[in-house]
């Protein structure tokens, strides 16, 4: 753990300035799980002002300094360090409306949201836990800290949170948090959507997110309603065992580790329904449901305030996800259109798609691999597959007289030529193909 050293010696300048200080939260529910650790928060009783005095050697970042909370940068490595609190009356369902500095570490664990996160560990490793977090974390349970209904009512993000640890985790939630979580869903709506996506992305990377994302599925639906067609859709088709909706969610769970795959497996298939057509044998079919399911994606996204690259990229991959990859030309012509990393992407996309239909599809996966390797040695033959790559530039064309868009139209003609080896890409050759074909 490369935190070890720094925060211990964090706690022990808190400490030996007679201060109490713990690590708390999410870091000590990681470390006795023995899982990676993201960010290390350490809670004291000194006053913010305290604690910029503490670490005055330090680089100080006062980032919430009304909220108790002060940055420390150690090594460059943020530490946040937050005096203890309790929160105030929410209004809201999303922020205290005050805080109150608290000279209690009970008090401090008491406004957190889960048992699970509501454990604080000092320097000699004792662990303080008056709620039985670390009997929840070793059942397996999700249970809010106090009343469930009380809890979300204060901040509704914690329904997402909630949700989220039983997809990261694959824990199940007692049966009070998760009715409260259930009926409370709609205050989602009250939470910021940049918080929301945070969260769904998290929610998305969890290695059980099928199973959550089933049994959520309303709470699911309170951020993407475009969902609820999806709900129990027949596909009527030999290669899926499962509905859209069940089919999206084990898509999600088999991509790989990658918060940009796993998005496009989320809404790769989310227009299906609407594309619907059963024929004569009764069997279905979904022609063009790629380009609506990337068309809803661009929606969705753009609510949930996806950047606007992350958000093209999982685009072109829902609106490629089911073209079929043919030869080598076929792969050529991909990467010029869409470029290798999101080629790349969308064969990973297609392995997991596959992954959750029928057992006889995946038959197929090993040929995507095939296609990757192919596109590989393209790009280290450097082959031409991008007008930056062609052998003739836009002065060129100018010299041959040609203006304004013709150039662009011209030069995108000689590239397709390229790629398809109807012509060398070579000076002389494209510039006599232009002006005997092309002006
Ligand atoms: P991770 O860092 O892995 O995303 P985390 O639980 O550490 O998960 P943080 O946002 O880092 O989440 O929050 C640190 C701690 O603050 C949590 O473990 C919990 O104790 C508390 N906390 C965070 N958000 C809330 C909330 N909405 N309501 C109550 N307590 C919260
Ligand atoms: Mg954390």
């Amino acid at each position: 753990m490369k935190y070890d050293k720094k925060y211990e010696i964090m706690l022990s300048m808190l400490e030996s300035a007679g201060y109490q200080a713990y690590i708390v939260g999410g870091c000590v529910r990681d470390m006795l799980l023995g899982r990676p650790v993201s960010d290390i928060d350490i809670t004291t009783n000194a006053l913010p002002e305290q604690i910029m005095e503490v670490f005055s050697g330090m680089k100080v970042i006062p980032t919430g300094i009304k909220h108790g909370t002060v940055t420390v940068l150690y090594d460059s490595e943020p530490f946040e360090i937050t005096t203890f609190r309790v929160d105030g009356s929410y209004s809201d369902s999303r922020r205290p409306d005050s805080v109150k500095f608290s000279s209690s570490l009970e008090e401090d664990l008491a406004r957190r949201d889960l048992t699970i996160n509501a454990m604080a560990m000092d320097i000699r490793g004792k662990v303080h836990d008056p709620f039985c977090g670390e009997a929840d974390l070793k059942a397996g349970i999700l249970r809010c800290v106090g009343e469930p209904e009380k809890r979300f009512a204060e901040d509704a993000l914690r329904i997402l949170r909630t949700v989220r640890f039983a997809s990261v985790l694959g824990y199940r939630t007692d049966e009070k948090t998760e009715t409260a979580a259930l009926a409370m869903r709609s205050r989602l709506g009250l939470i910021s959507r940049e918080r929301c996506r945070d969260e769904l992305i998290k929610m998305i990377m969890g290695s059980h997110f099928a199973e959550t994302a089933l049994r959520y599925r309303e709470i699911i639906a309170q951020l993407i309603p475009e969902f609820r067609p999806c709900f129990d859709f027949q596909q009527r088709s030999k290669y899926h065992k499962y509905d859209v909706y069940e089919h999206i969610v084990r898509a999600v769970e088999a991509a790989p580790d990658n918060e940009l795959l796993r998005t496009a497996m989320l809404l790769h298939d989310i227009g299906k329904p609407q594309m619907f057509k059963l024929d004569e044998n009764g069997v279905g079919h979904f022609k063009g449901h790629a380009g609506v399911s990337a068309d809803i994606a661009r929606e969705v996204m753009k609510r949930l305030r996806f950047s606007s690259d992350f958000t093209e990229s999982v685009c072109t991959i829902i609106a490629y996800h089911s073209d079929t990859i043919g030869s080598e030309k076929h792969i050529k012509r991909m990467i010029s259109r869409i470029g290798a990393e999101n080629l790349f992407m969308l064969l990973e996309a297609k392995k997991a798609d596959n992954l959750a239909k029928c057992e006889f599809v995946l038959d197929e996966n090993p040929y995507f691999d095939k296609c990757a390797e192919i596109a590989r040695e393209l790009i280290r033959q450097d082959q031409c597959m991008s007008l930056r790559q062609l052998a003739v530039n836009g002065n060129d064309m100018k010299e041959l007289g040609l203006c304004g868009k013709a150039i662009g139209a011209v030069l995108e003609a000689l590239l397709a030529l390229v790629i398809d080896e109807e012509l060398p890409n070579e000076k002389d050759r494209l510039i006599a193909y232009t002006k005997e074909e092309l002006l």
